[in-house]
């Protein structure tokens, strides 16, 4: 895939002069008449402001449920849904299974489990909600599409290996969304396993252990051989206390949707999280832009329900089609009510599609702060080394200034993925790179989801730049 200078400029509606200038700063020399590969074309747009996709732009709000609504009386104890994270090969799956077996209520029904994308076990009569998909990714795509359905997460750190790059981002994911951290060291079983020096590194990363007088519960775990988790959960069910969750199951439900597949024999089968009130089969739900019936509820567990209530994993049948993971579902009175909010919510998708959307650029961020739109500049950093993001990070934290405080929510090593936009697009945040790019996947989410990306060779300048936006003195951009 190769483009012309001068063509990209046309499509750009930019001048061949611009464009070889924007080329410069990336450090590609090159004429209007050479060639270019697609990866420095849509560089080149995204620093014109322009879009490297046709696709709909959708302005993404975080839409909490929200149990405000209900009144006092009717709010009950629900029971924790927890995310288990950590950098690949540590251990999530296994912890998962590990968990999922150790249930004995399962054991003892003889159920047959079932793979619905969530499951409950019941610790000591609590039961506990978790997510079957380990991984901040996932847990960060439902937040950029507006749910919120995790308490806690499981930050799985292998015993041998120690804090990883993913260990950090699952770190920074889960402050970014404001859950607690609950630590498993795992692979203790192993001769290399040294959770002294995990404990330390985890304090770099402000998660202080509870014997040395923080606030982060660690439990040394080993998911092969089962040993543990008492503890752990233990401490899963103590935190999700002092959270003191709630919800009123006396409301008509709502959710998450978790997975939804479309099943030949079925149709679409749809597994959604109740967060609110109670979910009845013959409901008329609507999730997304699909609306349906709630003909049939099966558990993780395989057994049919005829009623689900708050922190509920249940697999649905009788949609229209196929929501997705991440869309909120909602009982509805009626159907030709639920069509019609589906009609509302096509619309305002269009309504969404053409309105400016409201995300923090480095061009309005000064008018943003004038009119007390922005009060923090969230910022994520990439770079090709740790030196640079870590250089970096100080530098940008030492321009908050009254007015505005710029935080680093993330920084790290390598390539800008798209869990980066979505963080950054679920925080409001810029991403700023030093000699990395974002890979194709990561293009493609920051031109739909409009997030500011920067990339930079000299840290000097983007400090320079960043003063720059924040005191409205940004030079207009060629
Ligand atoms: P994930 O990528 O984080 O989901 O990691 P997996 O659960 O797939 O585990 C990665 C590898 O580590 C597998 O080969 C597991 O068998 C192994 N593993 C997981 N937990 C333990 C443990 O507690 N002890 C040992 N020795 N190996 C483990």
């Amino acid at each position: 895939d190769e483009i012309a200078v001068g063509e990209l400029a046309s499509r750009l509606k930019k001048t061949g002069a611009e464009v070889v200038r924007q080329l410069i700063k990336l450090g590609v020399m090159a004429s209007v008449s050479d060639v270019i590969d697609y990866d420095t074309a849509a560089l080149v747009a995204m620093e014109l402001g322009a879009k490297v996709t046709k696709e709909v732009v959708v302005t993404i709000e975080e839409r909490l449920i929200d149990v405000s609504a209900d009144s006092e009386a009717d709010l009950v104890p629900r029971s924790p849904v927890v995310v288990v994270m950590g950098h690949v090969d540590h251990g999530k799956t296994s912890l998962l299974d590990a968990i999922r077996k150790s249930d004995v209520v399962s054991g003892e029904a003889g159920g047959i489990t079932q793979h619905i994308g969530a499951y409950r076990v019941q610790i000591k009569g609590k039961p506990i909600t978790f997510l079957d998909t380990p991984g901040h990714e996932a847990f960060t795509s439902m937040r950029a599409r507006g749910a919120m359905v995790t308490d806690i997460a499981i930050l799985v750190v292998a015993a041998d290996d120690g804090i990883m790059p993913q260990t950090v981002e699952a770190i920074n994911h889960a402050k970014a969304a404001n859950i607690p951290i609950i630590v498993a060291i795992n692979k203790m079983d192993k001769p290399g396993a040294n959770p002294e020096r995990i404990k330390q590194q985890l304090t770099e990363y402000g998660l202080v252990s509870e014997e040395w007088g923080g606030e982060t519960i660690i439990c040394p775990i080993s998911a092969k051989l089962h040993q543990g988790l008492d503890s752990l959960l233990e401490a899963v069910v103590l935190t999700a206390e002092m959270r003191e969750l709630k919800a009123n199951p006396k409301r008509a439900a709502q959710g998450t949707v978790i997975e939804a597949r479309l099943d030949k024999g079925r149709g679409p089968v749809t597994t959604v999280l109740v967060q609110n009130g109670t979910l009845k089969q013959g409901d008329v739900i609507i999730a997304g832009k699909a609306v349906g019936r709630v003909r049939a509820m099966t558990d993780d567990k395989g057994e049919k329900l005829t009623q689900a209530g708050p922190s509920v994993p249940v697999e649905i049948i009788g949609m229209s089609e196929v929501p997705g993971a991440g869309d909120l579902f909602y009982a509805v009175a009626d159907e030709r009510m639920a069509r019609e909010l589906v009609m509302q919510r096509k619309e305002e998708e269009k309504a969404a599609a053409s309105a400016p959307s409201h995300k923090v650029t480095l061009e309005d961020l000064f008018s943003q702060i004038q009119q007390g739109e922005v009060k923090e500049l969230g910022i994520i950093v990439k770079a090709d080394v740790q030196g640079t993001a870590e250089a970096v990070k100080t530098s940008l934290e030492k321009l908050s200034n009254p007015e505005v405080r710029v935080r680093v929510i993330h920084s790290g090593v390598g390539a800008i993925s798209e869990s980066d936009i979505m963080l950054a697009s679920t925080s409001n945040a810029i991403v700023v790179g030093f000699n990395v790019r974002p890979d194709n996947a990561a293009r493609d989410s920051a031109a739909r989801a409009n997030v500011d990306v920067r990339m930079y060779r000299v840290i000097y300048d983007c400090i320079n730049e960043m003063e720059a936006a924040m005191k409205g003195m940004l030079s207009p951009k060629f």
